[in-house]
């Protein structure tokens, strides 16, 4: 099976660069499944092409399966050395590991600039159809051609085969490119997988990361490259929507529920959250501040008004509240003085991300209680460890005072969304380890109308850093 990916991006031969294989060369890799080669049948200065082929040894496939059900012929004979299939994906991420994570040292500006780029696929067990493919690629912004092929060329009324020779072609990066490839050749073939265990689900999130959450076909998607194991597509889907919930509902939910009266104090409550963390980061001494998670842009906006704040970024993973937010702050009509000092940026809590660095403060308002517990060990590291910044304001629910709320049921949720809400205990242990094992000092503070026994709505951590 051969991937050909090509470019007329001028000067051409930089593919070499931003695979990180010189067009030179011809290299071989050992692979568990055979072996991989890498070479340039074309590298002109107008015109590159890189292959990769792979030559897969059937009986090393097999070897130490000993998984005899589908019968001992089967297991040597069958289309897995002709066909890409999940284990084009494994030579992907060993082969061009660097570009599938967007790394060029030589061409780091390169990287994340589209450049023409099309891949060829020959050949691509396509089950579902040449419509699949317009299906899967076409939201992605490739123009998809395809041709089918004959079961066999001396017997035509035999039929077509469910075998294509792929081509897509769009101006994208070449990271981009490779990690659609990785995700998506394996959805067309639904033979069984080189591998599918729990942590495939962090392949396929790592490498969908910004752009399965909106594509209509993800649940097809990771149905298929999850080979429909039930628990975990559940667990996949349930990640990819969580980063995708906007806070248009956050707040409604629980109006929905409340009496008028209760409407009142929720309402009031989101701007008491919000005053109490603008005083926390005002206090802090903050100039350059970023909202994580910061849906639809409340806290951003009042930020924006407080000229202390000269740098302001705000992250969230929902692009969606992303549009929300630059429209509501009206970025597009701000004089540019304003508009300098305000960035919006895609991006999830749950991966390091360097844009994140060298910022005084940080505010994650009612954000954490979105993450399953698993994916908050990520973002404990992202946050505190890696962006680190000097003073973080944080704040979530207190379960306790949901008995307040008549109307919502015992022992629920404020938001279906909501993976966890905690108690005062249960946050301030959270809290004190974090800012133990960060060397952080934290502090408490109730936030909204405190009751004897169950404290207040919301809760607030102020960490600074020792
Ligand atoms: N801070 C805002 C929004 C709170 S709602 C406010 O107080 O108004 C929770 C927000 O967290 C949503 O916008 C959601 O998209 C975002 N979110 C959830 N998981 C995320 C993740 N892993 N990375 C970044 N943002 C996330």
């Amino acid at each position: 099976m051969l991937l050909t990916i090509s470019t007329n991006h001028e000067p051409a031969t930089d593919l070499g660069y931003l695979l990180h294989k010189h067009p030179d060369r011809h290299q071989t890799f050992d692979l568990s499944f055979g072996r991989a080669h890498v070479f340039y049948p074309e590298a002109d200065t107008d015109r590159c092409s890189a292959c990769l082929l792979l030559d897969v040894d059937p009986v090393g496939l097999v070897r130490g399966k000993g998984n005899w059900k589908d019968g001992l012929l089967d297991q040597y004979v069958n289309d897995r050395p002709y066909v890409a299939s999940s284990l084009m994906s494994v030579a992907i991420s060993q082969v061009f590991g660097s570009a599938l994570a967007g790394r060029s040292r030589e061409r780091a500006e390169l990287v994340e600039t589209p450049i023409p780029l099309t891949a060829r696929i020959d050949v691509l067990p396509v089950r579902g159809g040449e419509d699949l493919l317009h299906r899967v690629f076409d939201p992605l912004g490739y123009s998809v051609s395809a041709t089918q092929h004959p079961l066999d060329e001396k017997f035509e009324d035999w039929g077509e085969s469910p075998y294509y020779s792929v081509e897509l072609e769009q101006a994208t990066t070449v990271a981009q490119l490779l990690q659609h490839l990785y995700v998506l050749i394996p959805v067309f073939d639904q033979r069984k997988h080189y591998y599918v265990g729990p942590d495939e689900v962090e392949k396929l999130l790592a490498k969908g990361e910004s752009w399965l959450a909106d594509h209509p076909e993800r649940g097809l998607i990771t149905r298929r490259y999850l080979k429909k194991r039930q628990s975990l597509v559940r667990q996949a889907l349930a990640r990819l929507v969580e980063e995708d919930v906007s806070n248009a509902d956050e707040d409604q939910e629980v109006d929905d529920l409340a009496a008028p009266e209760e409407k009142q104090r929720e309402l009031s409550l989101h701007e008491q959250r919000l005053g109490a963390v603008l005083a926390a980061i005002r206090a802090s001494g903050a100039k350059r501040v970023v909202d994580l998670g910061c849906g639809e842009g409340k806290l951003l906006r009042e930020l924006l008004a407080d000229h202390q704040f000269t740098e302001i970024l705000g992250m969230d993973v929902s692009v969606r509240s992303l549009e929300i937010a630059h429209r509501r702050l009206k970025l597009d009509r701000l004089p540019d003085m304003q508009r300098q000092r305000i960035t919006l940026m895609h991006g999830a809590l749950t991966y390091r991300d360097e844009r994140l660095a060298n910022f005084d403060a940080a505010a994650v308002v009612e954000v954490i209680e979105h993450l399953d517990p698993p994916r908050l060990i990520a973002f404990e590291r992202v946050v505190f460890e890696h962006a680190r910044p000097r003073t973080v304001v944080l704040t979530t629910p207190n379960r306790e005072y949901n008995v307040m709320w008549e109307s919502l049921p015992a022992g629920k949720v404020r938001h279906s969304d909501h993976r966890f809400e905690w108690t005062r205990e249960e946050f301030q242990s959270w809290a004190n380890r974090i800012a133990e094992r960060f060397n952080y000092i934290v502090r408490f503070l109730p936030v909204g109308p405190e009751e004897a026994e169950v404290g207040a709505p919301s809760q607030m951590g102020m960490f600074e850093a020792e």
